[in-house]
């Protein structure tokens, strides 16, 4: 079966239909581009006065088939490959008959650059359908004509911001700049569109192919556009550091392309293209924030043989700042939810926290006052347990008090039915300990939602010791049901999330006692690609929590008769504790937090004055990087991880862990176990022991293995 069926019709328009077979989606790879090419011959009848180009599946055309582009392992094959698709996409345009895209489904990537290369698009006018470049979100840059093609038609200033963000557009919105021409409100009026379209442009040619042809907004050697690239490249690297080598490239591929004529830009653009595809940041992209991330969506950490659940009714216990929060997120999936608290006041409270955020959605135009409402009307807010029954679900995010949650657990098992599942949203406390107040603990487990829940795409599902695989496979529907990312670990202190989180902010800190100098230790954070500077986020999280947690820690240990190795980093975050700076919530920690934001606090570097000689950044960037990836080895190690996808994509949803390094385990098998082991132990004899390397790491070094294998 052919990729794209082709068919003329008695008015004597071609329809090209993309359907790729066995893929439930197109994707640009040698089978669709032949079809294209197939359809370009049949052009050539002269019975034929045009083409329309459009799919049989739910999407136009979703991009580039990355299977495929993971084999390329020289820097030629991208290249090549990316100037096959442009040779047969010029054909296209000049072939002299008109070509016209009817865009039915989301047009991404490769999918909008086959669209470009039409004389005309027309999409559905559905605002949920996707137009948009995003392949720098994976590292890549469009390669199939895009950089050159979009600037030519909607001016190097929109299309950069298209490329660089990567964001979607609606087709409402694509119109609007020019790149789609019309809307159709449904499939027979996109193609009567198209039909009327071909017949009206005989003559259809390209703007770049005009002999007198000017780049809308200017070209690269026009005054507005050259001030423009004086400042655009050094805005993105003061916002990526020059982490992400893609938006330089498109950047560059832009710049070049607008110098040159159409043909010797696409090979630029080829150019481009193969550095891209054979960057290292490219690959960790791509095996995370693709492969790994569309297993875990698939449920790869999903008991399999369980039926697929759905919650309808949810309790909430604590409607604080965590328990308002995930009733927002719930209720806005469709979810009944009964929101409780010690007094009604503050239940309502929890309420209200729903109730601005939808507010603000509203004005800012986003939501509508009826769906405000309707969502509203979904949230219970009360004081009393009866209310839970029927509920399926209960979710505990009451205060981090074990013995206030053993008391919430038992009175709310009282009214449930004995299949309801019982969550703890607890961010320290083991879910095995707290399960013991519970009277079915094969029903228990945890929930360890992120703050603020509503923009957190994770939630860590901790499996206790006796949680039953019905239970896990209930907490994992839920959370895709609420539209967020599951990661399923184990029980363990800190769980999987703040104990490597952690590791960051105890070596940033570590290294002010040290004598390096604060501003240092901050920037070192940004260019390792984390999104905020350790010490920052120390004051964030607050320094008397984190004091609390080690405190409760050291406590539980010593009741196993167990002594804790306190961090370096522990005894500032004290001495700051001691002096009430604990953080953003006191307005003071490491910074000074006022209205205006936040400046280091000016005797900082008098309680811990920089040493003479400071330290390479490379050391730094090192120290941090290092400390968590060794811990999430230990994770692993320890099998309070189950999977890789879990550890990297939980290590960059969870706690922002730098992207394009594919995340805390992803960042040992890129570099390789050898070159980790070699530089862990150098900053073990300098920094000490917590830097030896995870015993498995070391195992890798000397048989082989990487842990995506
Ligand atoms: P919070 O203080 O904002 O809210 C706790 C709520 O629980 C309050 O409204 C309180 O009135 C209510 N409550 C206390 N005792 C109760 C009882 N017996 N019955 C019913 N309600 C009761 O706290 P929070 O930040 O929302 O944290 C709640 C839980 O979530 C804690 O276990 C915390 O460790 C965990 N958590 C917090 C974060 C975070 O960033 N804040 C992140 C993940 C997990």
């Amino acid at each position: 079966m052919s990729a794209v069926t082709i068919e003329l019709g008695s008015d004597g328009i071609l329809v090209a239909t993309m359907d790729l077979p066995g893929r439930p989606m197109n994707v640009v790879g040698d089978a669709l581009m032949d079809g294209i090419a197939a359809a370009i011959e049949r052009l050539a009848d002269p019975k034929a006065l045009g083409l329309i180009l459009t799919s049989a599946k739910a999407d136009f055309c979703a991009g580039g088939d990355l299977d495929s582009m993971s084999k390329w392992t020289r820097p030629e094959q991208p290249f090549e490959a990316s100037m096959a698709m442009k040779k047969v996409l010029r054909q296209l345009e000049l072939q002299g008959k008109p070509v016209v895209s009817a865009i039915n489904g989301h047009a991404l990537g490769g999918g909008l650059e086959i669209a470009l290369a039409c004389h005309a698009r027309i999409a559905m006018a559905d605002p949920r359908l996707k137009i948009g470049q995003p392949e720098v979100k994976l590292g890549l840059l469009p390669g199939g004509g895009g950089t050159q093609r979009l600037p030519r038609l909607v001016g190097i200033q929109q299309a950069l911001q298209i490329m660089v963000e990567g964001n979607d557009m609606s087709p409402q919105q694509a119109q609007k700049i020019g790149l789609v021409a019309d809307l159709a409100a449904d499939r027979a009026e996109l193609m009567a569109k198209a039909r009327a379209w071909v017949l009206a442009h005989p003559a259809a040619k390209q703007p770049w192919d005009e002999p007198r042809f000017r780049f809308p907004g200017g070209d690269s050697r026009s005054p507005a556009v050259a001030q423009l690239f004086t400042v655009a490249p050094s805005m993105a690297s003061a916002k990526s550091w020059g982490n992400y080598p893609a938006i330089q490239h498109i950047m560059s591929s832009v710049f070049e392309g607008g110098l040159l004529d159409f043909d010797s830009a696409c090979i630029v653009e080829s150019r481009y293209f193969a550095a891209c595809s054979m960057s290292p940041e490219s690959r960790n992209l791509i095996a995370t924030m693709w492969y790994q991330l569309n297993a875990i969506k698939k449920g790869a950490s999903r008991p399999a043989g369980v039926p697929a659940s759905k919650v309808k009714k949810l309790g909430i216990l604590g409607a604080g700042m965590m328990g308002g929060g995930i009733a927002y997120v719930s209720a806005k999936a469709g979810i009944e939810v009964v929101l409780l608290d010690t007094s009604a006041e503050a239940a309502a409270r929890g309420k209200a926290y729903s109730q601005g955020l939808l507010d603000k959605a509203v004005t800012k135009g986003r939501s509508t006052p009826d769906k405000r409402d309707a969502l509203l009307a979904r949230i219970t807010p009360t004081t009393d347990y009866a209310l839970l029954a029927g509920c399926e679900l209960v979710i505990e995010a009451v205060f981090e008090d074990r013995a206030i949650k053993a008391e919430v657990t038992k009175k709310a098992e009282g009214v449930l039915g004995a299949s309801a599942t019982f969550a703890s949203n607890t961010s320290t406390l083991p879910i095995t300990g707290l399960a013991q107040a519970s009277v079915r603990p094969k029903n228990f487990i945890g929930l360890h939602f992120f703050s603020p829940v509503d923009k957190m795409p994770l939630v860590e599902i901790i499996v206790g010791a006796q949680t039953s695989d019905e239970t896990l496979a209930h907490g994992f529907d839920y959370v895709l049901q609420i539209g967020k990312t599951p990661i399923v670990v184990n029980d363990s202190r800190g769980f999987y999330t703040s104990r490597v989180f952690a590791t960051y902010l105890a070596e940033g800190i570590a290294m002010l006692k040290e004598g390096v100098h604060p501003r240092s230790i901050e920037v070192a954070g940004q260019q390792a690609g984390m999104p905020m500077p350790p010490l920052a986020l120390q004051d964030e999280v607050s320094l008397s929590l984190s004091l609390h947690v080690f405190e409760q820690t050291r406590k539980d240990l010593a009741a196993e008769g167990k002594t804790v190795v306190e961090h370096p980093g522990t005894s500032v975050v004290r001495q700051l504790c001691e002096i009430g700076r604990v953080g953003k919530k006191a307005g003071k920690g490491f910074y000074d937090w006022g209205p205006e934001g936040r400046t280091l606090w000016p005797e900082l570097t008098k309680l811990y004055p920089p040493a003479a000689q400071q330290p390479d950044q490379r050391e730094l960037i090192d120290r941090l990087m290092f400390a968590q990836a060794n811990e999430a080895a230990r994770c692993w190690q320890e099998k309070v991880l189950r999977s890789v996808a879990d550890a990297n994509i939980g290590s960059i949803f969870g706690w922002g862990f730098a992207p394009f390094q594919g995340g805390a385990l992803q960042f040992i098998d890129a570099m390789g176990a050898k070159a980790f082991v070699v530089r862990a132990r150098e900053l073990a004899a300098k920094f000490g022991p917590r830097f030896e390397p995870a015993a498995l790491v070391v195992e890798q070094a000397e048989k082989g293995g990487r842990f995506a294998d």
